[in-house]
């Protein structure tokens, strides 16, 4: 992906009126809030849209004849058209909604396990995986024994793409990587990856949990087999996600639980399945949270990509440059390439307790293991501090995380 160059005006204080939660203060002090990569906060819009579903069209969706059913049946289907025009997938049978990435994720190991993957073929993962990208695929080798290969990264956080095209056997399948990881920051090479993946007659999925959220993501032009992410770190609310698929595939694939919505017909002797994408929907879906996403994707739209990406680019450099200068900082992630995260460890502080200081100083950022142990044996380290942006941060908030670093260096 090109660093984004949009120079646009960015007026980030209208676009954090936007936003009634970083009006408020912690410990009396105004706050900072930077952990984005776990969560981001809600947009007005986005909160009034599920208010108003529930006090204005709350119907269960497409088993109603009645009014109030089709209205919530057509918010949720015109939602899973906005997902699919988002990321421009084809065919909106090829968007299923799940709880989130996790879920997501879940559902391809579990479905695809079953009808493509046998004992003995290979799956290839990287390092920097988020642990929901890693223990189903473990599981499966568990129930399948299948073998699972590891993409190594170099000491800048880059993977190592020589090695990557090394791991290819005949028995290859499945491809599975961040897209961008959600410790370091570094934007992986998707579309290269992806080609080589098919080269060698493997499909590829993209995790876009923390790309979808920070740039535009096409899945025509990652050439991704499979792409999932989540609704609330894309300023939606929580309990909903994507994975995206290729209609082909998921049509080939199995559903992955039953009940209720994904059947055509059912008696105790046979049950067929509905088509796509109902298939992998069994039961209520979170209608309401699917029209909220909708809503959210509408207003990062508005705001345009381009611009949020450019804004958090320069945020991101700021952050490296400004916390890169303090004493005895080290910053994990330093490739050119890199987006809206920063991780890092200051002298010989335990990150938990820089995080509960500065959590004391109104700076909300994230400390620990971030779901991704195996790079933090990469590392050699038992955790880290991440300070992570959104498109309502400041350089003034990335001022006070520099100042608050070091009153707490100075402490110990
Ligand atoms: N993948 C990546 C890269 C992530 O950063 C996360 C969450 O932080 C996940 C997957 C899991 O997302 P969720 O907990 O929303 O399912």
């Amino acid at each position: 992906m090109p660093a984004p160059t949009d120079t646009t005006p960015y007026d980030v204080d209208a676009v954090r009126a936007d936003f009634p939660i970083l009006s408020r203060e912690v410990y009396g002090r105004p706050l900072v809030y930077l952990d984005n990569a776990a969560t981001t906060q809600k947009p007005r819009c986005v909160v009034e849209a599920m208010v108003n579903e529930y006090y204005s069209v709350n119907a269960n969706v497409h088993r109603g004849v009645h009014f109030l059913s089709q209205q919530a049946t057509e918010l949720h289907e015109q939602a899973r058209e906005r997902v699919r025009a988002f990321i421009g997938a084809r065919s909106a049978a090829e968007i299923v909604f799940t709880r989130g990435t996790t879920e997501s994720l879940n559902l391809v190991a579990t479905s695809l396990g079953e009808t493509l993957l046998h004992e003995g073929d290979e799956v290839i993962l990287t390092v920097m995986e988020h642990h929901s990208d890693i223990v189903p695929w473990q599981m499966l080798r568990e129930r399948k024994g299948i073998v699972i290969k590891v993409v190594p990264m170099d000491d800048s956080g880059a993977l190592r793409l020589d090695a990557y095209e090394r791991l290819f056997t005949p028995r290859t399948r499945l491809v599975c990587a961040a897209h961008v990881s959600n410790v370091l920051g570094t934007v992986n090479p998707v579309r290269h990856m992806a080609d080589v993946a098919h080269a060698h007659g493997a499909l590829f999925l993209a995790d876009g949990a923390q790309s979808v959220p920070h740039f535009r993501v096409d899945v025509g032009e990652l050439g991704c087999d499979f792409l999932t992410f989540s609704g609330h770190k894309v300023y939606g609310p929580t309990g909903i996600g994507v994975l995206y698929g290729r209609e082909d595939l998921l049509d080939r694939m199995p559903p992955y639980q039953g009940g209720g919505e994904m059947i055509a017909h059912v008696t105790f002797e046979k049950t067929t399945y509905e088509g796509l994408p109902y298939k992998f929907e069994a039961g209520t879906p979170d209608y309401v949270a699917s029209h909220a996403l909708a809503v959210a994707l509408d207003y990062v739209d508005r705001l345009g990509m381009d611009r949020i990406a450019a804004h958090e680019r320069r945020l991101t450099r700021y952050a490296m440059e400004r916390l890169g200068a303090i004493k005895g900082m080290k910053l994990y992630g330093t490739t050119d390439n890199k987006d809206a995260v920063v991780a890092f460890n200051v002298g010989d502080i335990h990150p938990l307790d820089l995080g509960t200081l500065l959590d004391r100083l109104g700076i909300a950022i994230r400390t620990g293991h971030h779901c991704a142990q195996p790079l933090m044996q990469r590392c050699g380290v038992e955790g880290m501090a991440r300070a992570s942006f959104a498109l309502y941060n400041t350089r003034a908030e990335v001022d006070a995380l520099a100042e608050g670093i070091e009153r707490v260096r100075k402490m110990f």
